[in-house]
């Protein structure tokens, strides 16, 4: 048997060196614990970043998973199956959209998403150019159409095409969105609560002014839930709490609790705008990835996940409060469920690193905000366990 620093040698010479990882080699998980190859255990509040919602090694998720390996994993789309089709059918019927589109990625699922918007702004008027409106310390993903409307500079340097650069407004500010709206404009696209720009939750009035351009213009509103939804946030999904309908959503990292799927839904007035030759995938919408997703839905009404995302994440939110209340360092906690961060006056690698040694796992969002986005069956005694670590990190 290898030990830690054989395998993440070996890593270091074979995977492409695109992150700094940290210094551990993760093997199995239980519930909201993780084991590294070395028997250490660690409480896990990042989740795989907001992925395993139903928490490691869920039973009946497994054998659904194992049952479907037995029949097949995959076709094609030149055919039908029948787990993709139900997992559809639980989208739109729990959305009240009208039409799934299956993807590997959150990444595809936003592409996509912007393809929609265009293609129903061209279907209308096809001699124009156009232009999407996106909000600043917006993340939406790592490919070319992605990265041109994610707000942050360091994702897009020098990777972006010009003929996709879109336009940027601030995330809250209706005024600097209206002044931005052209003729140009087929879409606005915005996170319901951002994620990687350091959990900012949208307001009210914010997407209520989105809807209200959108319908205005005649343009398409895009709600990239694939952080945020999956009740993550309290509701099965995030735009469920503000009462305000996208025309295209798009789900990933939860979606398949492990398995790598996404999908981009779309509303009655979207869903015509694609016609078939228009969108594509091989993999997307196999019989394994949506098997998994048909399941997570599933499981999330047996174990009545979004109740439960309440509660905790209420517990959550008063117990990091708290923990503001005692230390300086702690400058602002915002979110919504179990999506919350803690914004510290200084980068908070240090703590991370710490709270790692001391057995927590947790994840940063931007330099200066700790990122808690646990498996959202984690229980009210796993939070305490978790604010015991962390503080003592702190101090
Ligand atoms: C993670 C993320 C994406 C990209 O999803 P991938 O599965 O990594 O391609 C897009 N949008 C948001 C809000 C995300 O958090």
């Amino acid at each position: 048997m290898s030990s830690m620093q054989e395998y993440m040698d070996r890593g270091e010479e074979y995977i492409l060196k695109t992150y700094n990882r940290f210094s551990v080699v993760l093997e199995k998980g239980e519930g909201v614990y993780l084991y590294d190859t070395d028997g250490k255990k660690y409480l896990d509040f990042a989740a795989g970043i907001a992925v395993f919602a139903l928490g490691y090694h869920n039973e009946e998720y497994n054998n659904a998973l194992k049952e479907q390996i037995d029949k097949i994993l995959h076709t094609s789309n030149l055919y039908y199956n029948v787990p993709a089709i139900e997992a559809a059918e639980k989208i739109v019927k729990t959305s009240g959209m009208d039409k799934v589109f299956f993807t590997n990625s959150g990444t595809e699922a936003i592409e996509g998403a912007l393809k929609v918007a265009k293609k129903y702004a061209y279907v209308k008027d096809s001699s124009k150019e156009y232009e999407f409106i996106a909000m600043n310390q917006s993340f939406h993903g790592r490919s070319q159409g992605a990265l041109a409307v994610t707000g942050n500079a360091h994702y897009q340097e020098g990777f972006v095409p010009k003929e996709m650069r879109a336009v940027f407004a601030e995330y809250n500010n209706l005024d600097d969105v209206r002044a931005k709206v052209t003729d140009k404009t087929c879409g606005i696209i915005c996170e319901v609560v951002q994620g990687e720009g350091g959990i900012y939750p949208a307001t009210k009035e914010f997407l209520e002014g989105l809807r209200q351009i959108c319908d205005e213009k005649d343009i398409l509103l895009i709600f990239d839930e694939v952080q945020c939804g999956m009740g993550r946030c309290g509701s099965l999904y995030a735009h469920d709490l503000y009462g305000v309908k996208p025309d295209v959503m798009a789900l990933a990292k939860a979606l398949g609790c492990g398995v790598p799927v996404g999908a981009f839904v779309a509303a009655e007035k979207a869903s015509h705008a694609l016609v078939p030759g228009d969108h594509g995938t091989t993999y997307g919408g196999n019989p394994f990835a949506t098997a998994a997703v048909s399941k997570v839905f599933d499981l999330y009404e047996s174990l009545q996940i979004v109740p439960h995302v309440k509660e905790v994440g209420a517990y959550l939110y008063e117990k990091l409060d708290s923990l503001m209340a005692k230390h300086d360092c702690i400058v602002d906690h915002r979110g919504l469920g179990l999506m919350q961060g803690l914004e510290f006056s200084s980068p908070v690698g240090d703590i991370i690193l710490k709270a790692m040694d001391k057995g927590l796992i947790l994840i940063s969002a931007g330099t200066n905000v700790i990122r808690f986005v646990p498996p959202l069956i984690v229980t009210e005694e796993q939070v305490d366990e978790m604010i015991g670590i962390l503080d003592s990190v702190i101090a």
